[in-house]
This record gives structure tokens, sequence and C-alpha cells, in this order.
């Protein structure tokens, strides 16, 4: 596999280039030859009249490409706007196919399964590379689908771009097949001595506690916990409505784990009631952090992953960046992240709109990422190795001094944590609270010995009840258990709680089948029974039965005991304290008349 990386500066040089390449292809065993394309000139003239010329120069050539945001050649950020990087495969096995169709979230499900089709019927397929106008788009149904592919087969490939913002026309093309701005190009690659290596990297770190996403419609994010997603924004960073709200929030962009890989998600624009317009959907029910973009981090993960591609020993190397990170890092610095690639195989490739890697079977879809993708023919050519860890970026991570901002962020991440654990922490000291305080309710108007209301509660029933009566009879039953003093100092006091809790449950089982009837202890063996519905006629027979079953009880010291009881109805405007009197004569009345017998007084 060789690769030529070229510039477009002029149609001259341009043919110029395009011969020197045909005469190696002259001197040198070579196959197909393919171009990737990658404009950030919208003017599609511009670059037609460019496949123009690889058509008359070279007919034989395939080629594909797409709008960019920015182009990536010889591991760095090209300032020109049309680059074209040819590679020529040198082995006769190896196999390629473009294969290209219009593309919408309507017939996703469709394109992919005549991409499935081609792949059944053509084994050699290994591997897929892919460019989609995707901006705006949901690639949900997209991803499910291509997660059905082959198992085998690796995917790869980016969202076309335009490098203005503003504008959402993108555009994909390949030889035969024309451009178009709704469509999806798919490069096929395989045979028996192609290889590929395929990673993704991101750097960026969750610093927020979590928010979930409450309301989500596509690419619009309009609610976290509820609250506007922009306002949430604007309280943690201050990031104010500003027309480049991306550079601002690139630094920031939302983290979430998608099934165990952690997918970060950039919000492009708000809305005028301060939803997010993100580059892809974020689900609603899904939990995001906003994340900070540490460079250390970045540099540290290209590292790592970036000597797994040297030992890998490419001969080329794609590089399909998210346009965020260009402007995360500023034009003078984001080569950084891929001239180290390019110290390993001529690296090229662009900036786009949302990236894409076939990950363990599944397909997804990201942002901010930079997924790279190592190839070559055949077993390595040379025996040695780059060994990155020798390269300048080591040198960043070997400073003594770590800077300020990196003491913030873990300070920040300290914080979040510790919150967040403390946040558990209440509310788990809510929930007791919340269980003591109903305890705390129950004790406050029960009486403890008996279960019974207490007096506080009773008195509070007779005047609610009293106020709020409309047609219904209201009635008072008191009850004072007879010569009881007696029972405390010829039994004991035990005894004499058995008999007060006696003559309670006769009340709770006298009153359990009456729907408007509460009864209370009122003061050491008296209690007073709430008949909210029933006239005196009612209470008395209850009463008498109360009376009746409390004496039939014969108690294993003290033997049977009696109650007298005092019965007396509401008067049409009678206040409560008026009504517990004439009760009150009731009962002293059955006392007087020689006890255990119930007295009514109209
Ligand atoms: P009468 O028939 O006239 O009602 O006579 P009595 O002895 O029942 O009347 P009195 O009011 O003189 O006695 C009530 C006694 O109840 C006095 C008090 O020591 C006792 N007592 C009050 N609360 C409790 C309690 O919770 N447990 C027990 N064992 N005794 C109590
Ligand atoms: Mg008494
Ligand atoms: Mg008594």
């Amino acid at each position: 596999m060789k690769q030529f990386q070229i510039i477009y500066k002029s149609d001259e040089d341009l043919r110029n280039k395009l011969e020197e390449i045909a005469e190696w292809r002259v001197t040198n065993t070579s196959f197909t030859t393919l171009f990737r394309i990658y404009s950030d000139d919208m003017n599609l003239e511009h670059i037609k009249h460019v496949c123009d010329i690889l058509d008359e120069k070279m007919p034989d050539a395939l080629y594909l490409g797409c709008t960019s945001h920015a182009n990536i050649l010889d591991g760095a950020l090209a300032k020109e706007h049309i680059i074209l990087s040819c590679t020529i495969f040198e082995y006769e096995t190896t196999q390629v196919q473009l294969l290209q169709f219009p593309f919408s979230e309507e017939n996703a499900r469709e394109v992919v399964d005549e991409l499935k089709a081609y792949c059944d019927e053509h084994p050699w397929v290994s591997s897929v590379e892919l460019h989609a106008t995707m901006l705006g788009m949901s690639v949900r149904d997209f991803c499910d689908e291509m997660s059905e592919l082959r198992s085998d087969i690796q995917v790869f490939g980016g969202g076309a771009y335009n490098p203005n913002m503003d504008d959402e026309t993108t555009v994909v093309f390949s030889k035969g097949n024309g451009f178009s701005d709704h469509g999806i190009t798919f490069l096929l690659l395989g045979g028996s001595d192609f290889r590929v290596y395929s990673t993704l990297i991101a750097g960026w770190k969750p610093l927020t506690r979590k928010f979930r996403v409450t309301k989500a419609e596509r690419a619009l994010l309009y609610e976290l916990d509820g609250e506007p997603a922009f306002d949430i924004y604007q309280r943690f960073l201050k990031i104010t409505r500003s027309d480049n709200l991306i550079s601002n929030t690139l630094e920031f962009p939302l983290f979430m784990d998608y099934k165990g890989v952690p997918v970060l998600r950039c919000p492009l624009g708000v809305t005028d009631d301060n939803a997010l317009v993100m580059a892809t959907e974020v689900p609603e029910g899904t939990d995001v952090r906003i994340a900070y973009g540490d460079p250390e981090t970045i540099l540290a993960s290209i590292r790592h992953d970036g000597q797994k591609i040297a030992n890998f020993r490419p001969e080329v190397i794609q590089t399909f960046s998210c346009a965020a990170r260009r402007a995360f890092w500023g034009d003078e610095n984001i080569s950084d992240e891929t001239t180290l690639l390019g110290s390993i195989a001529p690296t090229s490739g662009f900036y786009t709109s949302g990236e894409f890697l076939r990950m363990e079977g599944e397909m997804r879809n990201f942002n901010i990422t930079l997924v790279l993708v190592a190839m070559r023919e055949g077993a390595p050519k040379n025996d040695e190795i780059v060994n990155i860890h020798a390269s300048r970026l080591d040198n960043i991570e070997s400073e003594e001094r770590i800077p300020l901002i990196r003491r913030f962020v873990s300070f920040i991440e300290a914080t979040t944590k510790e919150l967040e654990e403390s946040s558990r922490k209440l509310e788990k000291s809510n929930r007791e609270l919340e269980n003591a305080n109903k305890k705390l309710a129950y004790t406050s108007i029960t009486d403890g010995l008996t279960g019974l209301y207490n007096r506080t509660e009773i008195e509070r029933g007779i005047k609610s009840s009293l106020s709020i009566r409309q047609s219904a009879d209201l009635s008072l039953i008191m009850l004072d258990i007879d010569n009881f003093k007696k029972v405390n100092d010829n039994y004991g006091h035990g005894e004499g709680d058995r008999v007060i809790i006696a003559m309670a449950d006769v009340l709770k089982d006298a009153l359990k089948d009456e729907d408007f009837a509460y009864s209370g202890r009122w003061g050491g063996e008296e209690f007073m029974v709430i008949l909210q519905n029933g006239d005196a006629n009612k209470a008395a027979e209850i009463a008498e039965k109360i009376r009746a079953k409390f004496a039939s009880i014969s108690y294993e010291t003290a033997g049977p005991q009696t109650v007298s009881i005092g019965v007396a109805q509401a008067r049409e405007g009678e206040n409560s304290d008026s009504l517990c009197t004439r009760v009150d004569k009731a009962l002293y009345t059955a006392k007087a008349n020689g006890k255990n017998q119930v007295v009514r007084l109209d």
C-alpha cells in the first residue's frame, strides 16, 4: 500500500502530481488506485473540476470524498481547501468497491439492507469506510441496523461538514455516482492481505453531577432535570447567548455513558426557549454530566492509542476528527493531536460533523472524538516500531508543575463526588426523618396504653365534628369504670392496666362496623366515644352493648368489673363545652343511680 498526499494548488500542479503517481505505478507493482478527496471549499464546481482532472488523467482510479470543516494532510491541519490522498494497493488480493446511496432518516434501514446484501454476497469485505451527510439528523436507526452487519466487518467513518457552521449543506460524492447533499458513500475494502486496526480517542473528563435528560426530541435537547438545558450552562459556566456558542461549550460538552462506552455530545446552538441544539441526539432518560476538555488527558490518550497504532505498523492512517476538537485546540495547536501519527505513516482525513466506529459489534456515532484507522497490506514491511513515548508529547507529562487549571479540575471533580455522596446521605436521612415524623404524628394523637385516640385528639374531634355536622346526628358516649380505685388498691396497678386495656378493646370491637364512630381515652379510667352519625337512641343502644360486654369479662384476680355510661345528643348550634358538660352530667347520674348502667340526657 503506497500513499501519496496532494494539496490542490492549481490545475497544472495537480496534473504534474498525477503524472508522478502514474510513473510510480509503471515502475512498481500496483493494482487499484484510490483517491480520497476532502474539501472545505463549498463551491461544488471547484470540487467537480478536480474530479474531472482525475477522470481525465487517471480514468481507472477510484475516488470518493466529502465537504468538511477542514482537512488533515501529512498529519496536520491543511491550510489549503481541497486535498487528495492517493492510496495505491500493491496486492492483487486486495479488493475495493464503492457504493453510494441517497441517505435520510426514513431510508436509513433500506440503505443498510442493501449494504448488508452486498457484504453477504462478497465475503471478502472486511471493512467499511463511510462518509455521510447527517447534520441535524438522527442516525439511531442507521446505527442499529449497521450493528447487524456481518460481525467480522469493521466500520468507521465520519459525517460531512461545512466550514460555515450556520449552513447545513453538506455533500458527499464518489466516482460514477455524482454529488449528493443527502447521501452516503461506502468504501468497501478487503481481501486476504488487507489489514485494518481502528480505535477511538476522546479525552474529555466528566465534571459535574448527573443531570437527567427529561425532554428531548431528535437533535434538540429541551430539558435537564426539568429545567431548560441552556439554563444549566448559564448557571454553571456563565456561558451566555453568544453567536458562537460552540467555542464556549466545546470545552464543556455533555458526557454520557452509553452502554459502557463514554460518549460526548456537543451543543452547537441554543433556541429561543433555551433548548440546546445538539450535533447528534441525546435520548430522553439519559443521564449526562458536563465534561471538561483536559489537554493533558487528551494528549495522554493519543500517546496511549498512538502506540497501539505504531505497533500495528500501518502503511496508511485515516483520521476522522470532530470539528469540535479543532475549535477546542485552536488552529495553532490542533495539529499536535495528529503530527505524532504522521511520524508512523502518511496520515490524512478531515474534521467531521460526527464520527462512526463499530465497537464490539455495535455501530456507534460519536461527537468530539478522533477515530483512527490504520491500514496495511500483508505482513509489516519494517521491523522497527516507532516509539511514541520518545516523542515530545511525553515531556508534557513529565513537567513537574501542574497547571492551575488542572488543580481546579481535580478540585471540582472531588467536590462533585463528595456532593453526590452527601446528597445520597441526605436522601437517606430525609427518608428516616419522614418515618420519624410519621411515628411522631401517630404518637401525638394516640394513647400509649390503649392505642385509642388521646384526649387532645378526641376534643379536637368533637369540635370539628360539631363544625362540619350537616344533617346527620352527633352524639357522645362517656364511660367511667366503676370503683376502679379498688382494683388498683386490691390487685395492683398491673391488674388495673389490664382492665383499662380490656375496656379499650371492648370499645374498638363495638365500633368496628360503625363508619363514623371514634373512641378515645379521656383520662385515667374514663373514655369518650364520638358518634358522628347517630342520634341518642342509637348511642344508647351502642352504650348498652358496651356495658353488657364489659360486665361479662372476668379478670384473673380482680374478677368481673362494671362501667357507668352517659349519653347525650348534640343540640342545634351547641358548642363542645356544653355538650361535654351534658354528657358528663349523664355519666354522673348513672353513678348516682347505682353505677353499671347507661343514662341518657336529652
Ligand atoms: P367511681 O366508680 O366513682 O368512678 O370510682 P373510681 O374509684 O373509679 O374513681 P376514681 O376517679 O376515684 O379513681 C380512678 C383511679 O384510676 C385513680 C387512679 O389512681 C386510677 N388510674 C388513673 N389512671 C390509671 C392508669 O393508667 N392505670 C391504673 N392502673 N390506674 C389508673
Ligand atoms: Mg374516674
Ligand atoms: Mg371510676
